[in-house]
Formats: structure tokens, sequence, C-alpha cells
């Protein structure tokens, strides 16, 4: 039998199995556990034992308080920090062709190997709908999904008619969200605004040039992602968002600092939470050459075709004629800039690193993302809030929830935990001490996750 399918019988029957690393069972503790604040208010919780019953964390206590039944799997977390799941919100997930899903099944594990526990898809297909049922029916080992429309932009919505048809289409076929790309003219946009509402559907994504960012966020998008919006938005004299080339690096040297305060102040108002997808950029735009970034450890689990594809793109990019490495490196400083300034008035910051997009690996991304935060001035904490409790509380309103399902270690919360050997709390980079994953209640241990890797290596070489 395959682990996949003995996985799926185990869970169906709320069986106690271990399958090759995978602990199925229905309770588990894990004590003796240090808890990370995520959150600045939040206090440290050390040696506490955590119990997990059905998928849910159950009880907190103070270690060995808690007492472990005939079938409680037990894991000794003394020394080791537990944290929430990471929540990536600026994903893409591949569509199976012929029937073919392994690349999907591959993507989706590589997200988990690196502790990510929901993600938020980008460019929706009818194919993701199933995928996102089949993960709430528990039949995939894979992150909660969350997914986009297939993607609004300029050459699918020509016409006011086309917006209201497709916002009412997507609203009932059950995407979460509308995706928003650029190239939508303005009146076509206050036509999917205006429908959008109706039919209380959110939207989210890019800034169509003809829109801008101040319209963006009186129009009330649920996340702004990529920053550009911004850099083109506060840049003074003549600006022509449409001709600003990549991530608007033609307005780097023009930004304004009032207009910045100014759009800082209308975007808190507004409600809006903002994916900045820095390591998109860092990795697309920076110092590092693509060969460089060919040959990272994690681009052995991306097929040869898509690392050739992510060259010829960065290679790309360095041809242009508005491309250069100082005009870049202003344009990073910019964003830092912008997103600590957003982050300072309030605004939430949500981790999202657009993987698989150049040289961005899915899983890993993330915590190149959570890295290039800190880079960017943002504590150890509010950088945890953005890929914990910020996404969550943001996912729980676009569900109609009053509060987050997930994203906390509080009683009645989903188990979405990492345990990790070093304090991601004192340095962002002990993200990577992984030691196990519990997803929706369901145990990975390392050893699992370092064979299902070698798995996927194996299947690109
Ligand atoms: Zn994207």
């Amino acid at each position: 039998m395959t682990v996949n399918l003995a996985y799926l019988l185990c869970r169906t029957l709320f069986l106690a199995c271990l399958l090759g690393g995978v602990q199925v069972s229905a309770e588990v503790l894990i004590d003796n556990v240090n808890i990370v604040p995520v959150r600045s208010d939040e206090g440290a919780r050390t040696a506490r034992a955590v119990l997990v019953r059905d998928g849910l964390i159950q009880r907190i206590a103070a270690a060995g308080e808690i007492s472990a039944g005939e079938s409680t799997t037990v894991i000794d977390g003394s020394g080791q920090y537990l944290m929430p799941g990471l929540i990536e919100m600026h994903a893409h997930i591949p569509v199976a062709k012929q029937g073919d899903d392994q690349l999907v099944r591959d993507t989706l594990f590589l997200f988990v190997s690196q502790g990510v526990t929901t993600i938020r898809g980008m460019i929706g297909d009818p194919y993701h709908l199933r995928l996102r049922n089949d993960v709430n029916r528990e039949q995939l080992m894979a992150p909660r999904i969350i997914t986009s429309s297939p993607s609004l932009n300029g050459r699918t919505v020509r016409t006011e008619k086309s917006a209201i048809r497709l916002v009412k289409l997507y609203k009932q076929k059950g995407y979460d969200f509308l995706k928003i790309h650029p190239g939508i003219s303005l009146p076509v946009m206050e036509a999917l605004v205006k429908t959008a509402r109706e039919q209380g559907m959110a939207f989210s994504g890019h800034v169509p040039a003809d829109v801008g960012i101040k319209r963006a966020l009186a129009y009330g998008y649920g996340t702004i992602d990529h920053l550009d919006g911004f850099v083109t938005g506060i840049a003074d004299g003549d600006v022509n968002a449409k001709q600003g080339g990549f991530f608007g690096m033609r307005y780097a040297g023009k930004a304004n600092r009032d207009k910045l305060a100014e759009l800082v102040s209308a975007a808190a108002a507004s409600g809006v939470a903002v994916v900045p997808t820095q390591t998109l950029f860092t990795r697309w735009a920076g110092t590092e050459s693509a060969e460089e970034l060919a040959s990272n450890v994690e681009m052995r689990y991306m097929p040869r075709s898509t690392i050739k594809q992510w060259r010829k793109r960065k290679q790309q990019l360095e041809d242009d004629p508005l491309f250069s490495m100082s005009q870049s490196r202003r344009l990073l400083e910019l964003r830092n800039d912008v997103l600590i300034a957003l982050a300072n008035a309030g605004v939430p910051i949500l981790l999202g690193s657009d993987a698989p997009q150049v040289f961005n690996v899915p899983g890993f991304s993330a915590l190149h993302e959570l890295e290039a935060m800190v880079d960017a001035g943002m504590s150890n904490t509010a950088v945890l809030a953005a890929a914990t409790i910020h996404p969550a509380t943001y996912l729980a309103t676009l569900a109609g929830q009053d509060q987050p399902q997930y994203g906390r270690i509080e009683p009645g919360q989903v188990a979405d935990l990492l345990l990790l050997r070093s304090n991601p709390g004192d340095d962002i980079s002990n993200i990577r001490s992984l030691q196990g994953v519990m997803l929706r209640g369901q145990w990975i241990n390392s050893e699992h996750i370092e064979r299902k890797l070698s798995e996927i290596a194996g299947r690109n070489r």
C-alpha cells in the first residue's frame, strides 16, 4: 500500500498509524515545549504541554501536567520551540496536465516541507477548486488552499459587460476572491468593483496603471501585492505607470516622501493588507547572478525546464534598457522604506513570495521572504506575525468568520504547528531549524520530510 493511500485510510478511520514518519493519530501531546510569541503583546510561554485532538489544539498547560492516554502520541519538545504554521499569501499552484498530478503533489509538498501550512493561490483554475476540496476532505497531504479566480487582466476583461459576467461567474463557481492583474481600463475596473461589491466578492492583487494606487485603496482592495503600485503612486513629476518598467523601476529615484506619508495613511485607513513579495524582487532583480541562484541547493526540487525558464526571465530583465544594478538597488531601498512606513502605520504586512517564480522555490522562498522583511527593518516578532496571525486574521475575514481558525497557538485553533530546534524570535533564520510539521493535527517528522524531498529531487534529476 502506498503511503498516500494508507494516509487516507488512517485519516478517514481515525486510526493511529505511523506511516514512514507521518504520525496519523487522533491525539498528540507535545510536552515541555516553548511557545514562540507571534505578536508583540504576547508573552513568552515556556515549558508548556500542548494537547492536540482530532486536528484541534485542545489544551495548553504546564509541562508534565497533561497525562497521555494509551493511544496518545507523545513528542518531547524539551529545549525546542513551537509556533503556528506559515501562511504563504502569494503562491502559484500548478495545474495537472492530462491527468498527471505529480508536479502538483510535489509543489504542495514542497510548501509543507518548509513549514507552510496554508497557501493562497494567486492564479485560479477550475482544477484548484477540486484540489481545495480534496485538501478540505483530508485526501491530500498538502497545505490548506485558498484560491483566487482565474486572472482578470487587460486581455481577459476588455469590456464592462465581460467584467460583470466574469465576476458573477467566478462567484458562482466558488472561487474565494478575484485576482486583479495589470491592463484593466478604468471604466472596466469600475464595473468590476461595483459588481464585486454587489456579489460580496473580495478582490486582490496588482493595481492596474489606469486605476492607480489611490483609487485602488478607495475601492477596498483586500490585499495589494508587490508594492509597485506604491512606488509609482509616490513618484514626482509626470508619471506613466504603464511605462514604469519592472516593479516601477523607472521611478525608483523619484519618490516624494510627503506623498509616501499621505499614501500610507490612506492605506491604513482603508483596511487593506499588503503582500510585498520582497524575495521575488531580490531574486529576480538583485545582485546574485542566475548562475549563483541556479546553484542553490533548493533548485534541485524544481524541473530543469523551470530553472531554464527562470534564467531566461532574469536575463530578459537585465537586458531591459530601464534596468541597471544601481537603479535596482535604489528601488530595493525605496521598497524597504515603503514597507517599513506601511508596517509602522499599522497596515498588516503579509508573507507572500510569489513561488514558483524566478528562483523562488515553493516553501523555501517563504523563508527567504521572512529574512528579506527583517533585512528591510521589520522586527522578528513583526515578521512572525506577517507569517501567521496577520494572514490568518485576513483570511478569516475573507471567509466571513469573526475569529481566525488557525495562526495562533490557543485552545480551539486548528493544529497547524511547527516544531523548531532554535527560536525564530531571536533570529529569523532559526525558522530553518525545522524538526517537524503538524498539519491539521497530523505530525510529519523531519525524516519523512527529508525522504520525500529526495524523492522529489530524484524526479527532477
Ligand atoms: Zn504572482
